[in-house]
């Protein structure tokens, strides 16, 4: 049989994710496995046990990350890698994250099976928390790994508690000896469902982003005059909360108006908050995501004019701030065709999009070739127990995923 004819085990998949749905299962039909939690414990004792049969080398490295390798005929070649996260979201859904782990798992089991040789060693991983919902920030682990961020800055992250990231790690038994260090890798890819409705509304199965979207984010601040709300006329009032209402109009007409690109007010803090008091004092983020930086820039640019107007004409002081600008992260064009080209082998229909959200893959992307593969969502939902692809398209999105990964560990 040509390894071209090879396809993975969809039933197996399925089995494979509803075992991991059982552990930190929600009554909502979801799942709680919080990074470095007992459930995050529990899913890693499974995956490792699963890495094991099928004769992977596992290595565990200072952030936990665990890594399955599957020799190759020539072990000194630059590895492909692939892998997601098994943590989630506080009742969050089963496939976020888990997909790319198990996908992957999928893929090695079908060549373990067949006793499928490469030429480079496949690598498949568990990074990490990167929900960044119990330790800040998000990615964390893929973020060391590259060399982007800290060790010791990571371990000293707290959850709600005062625990942290490091105590966790030991708590739980996965701080490893391996160095968190990044080794050369040939390609990356990773699988995830899309977290978004573009493949369920263009009726398309599997996703190729062409890369990740820019990420702008401000901080603006808002200051008025206090008083008793029965007492003071309407006319003359500098209200904070009033002209913050305008503001995120504003955000969300320029949206809408400029086109490719979202933009959101999703934090929003009124002070003192209290129902007989007119607000004196608003602090809010604006979000802005957008292939093109300038565009983003240029959205902007008129939201930061207009802002300054309804400041004035309400008589409330404005400061913004830039907190945050991450540029555009293209993924590698050969990869991203990779991922086209198996899907149109396959018989599969396919969508060149972009990525709205951030993952591991963003990291990795930095420092060598990488690419992802979206399968769609149902309703277009996410990080919510709701969450749901088909079984029918995680078992497509992982034999698209076995074809790019086979076609690249066979590259010399
Ligand atoms: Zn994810």
């Amino acid at each position: 049989m040509s390894i071209k004819d090879l396809r993975v085990n969809g039933k197996r998949l399925q089995e494979s994710l509803e075992a991991m749905g059982k552990i930190g299962a929600t009554p909502g039909g979801g799942v709680q496995r919080l990074a470095l939690s007992d459930e995050d414990k529990e899913a890693r004792d499974l995956f490792c046990s699963w890495l094991k049969e099928i004769d992977c080398e596992v290595t565990i490295d200072e952030m936990g990350n665990i890594f399955g390798r599957r020799p190759g005929k020539n072990r000194d070649l630059p590895v492909v890698m692939s892998g997601s996260h098994v943590d989630s979201q506080p009742k969050g859904g089963r496939f976020d994250g888990i997909l790319g782990v198990m996908g992957p798992l999928e893929v090695l089991r079908t060549l373990h099976e067949n006793n499928v040789e490469t030429e480079r060693d496949i690598v498949i991983v568990d990074w990490t928390n990167e929900e960044g919902s119990r330790f800040a920030p998000a990615m964390v682990s893929s973020g060391v790994w590259v060399g982007k961020l800290e060790l010791d800055w990571a371990y000293n992250r707290t959850d709600i508690n005062g625990k942290t990231q490091g105590e966790e790690l030991e708590r739980i038994g996965y701080k490893g000896d391996a160095p968190a260090k990044a080794f050369p890798i040939h390609a990356n890819y990773e699988l995830h469902i899309e977290q978004g409705p573009m493949l369920e509304a263009e009726g398309k199965t599997i996703g190729a982003p062409k890369g990740v979207l820019c990420l702008h984010w401000y901080d603006i601040y808002l200051t008025g005059t206090a008083n008793q709300v029965g007492p003071t006329p309407m006319a003359g009032r500098n209200d904070c909360l009033l002209a913050a209402a305008e503001m995120i109009q504003t955000v969300n007409k320029v949206a809408h108006i400029k086109g490719d690109m979202v933009a959101t007010v999703g934090e929003l803090h009124n002070y003192p908050n209290s129902r007989n008091i007119i607000p004196d004092g608003v602090h809010f983020t604006v979000d802005i995501r957008s292939w093109e930086d300038e565009h983003a820039l240029g959205a902007w640019d008129l939201m930061e004019t207009e802002f300054q107007t309804i400041a004035d004409r309400h008589g409330t002081p404005i400061k913004m701030e830039t907190t945050w600008r991450v540029e555009r992260a293209p993924f590698n064009d050969a990869l991203v065709n990779n991922v086209l080209d198996a899907s149109e082998e396959l018989g599969y229909s396919s969508l060149y999009m972009v990525s709205g959200a951030g993952h591991d893959c963003s990291y990795i992307n930095q420092i060598a070739p990488a690419a992802m593969i979206f399968v769609p969502s149902k309703g277009g939902r996410s990080h919510v127990e709701v969450e749901e692809s088909s079984w029918d398209d995680c078992e497509k999105g992982a034999n698209v995923l076995l074809q790019c990964m086979l076609k690249s560990a066979n590259e010399v």
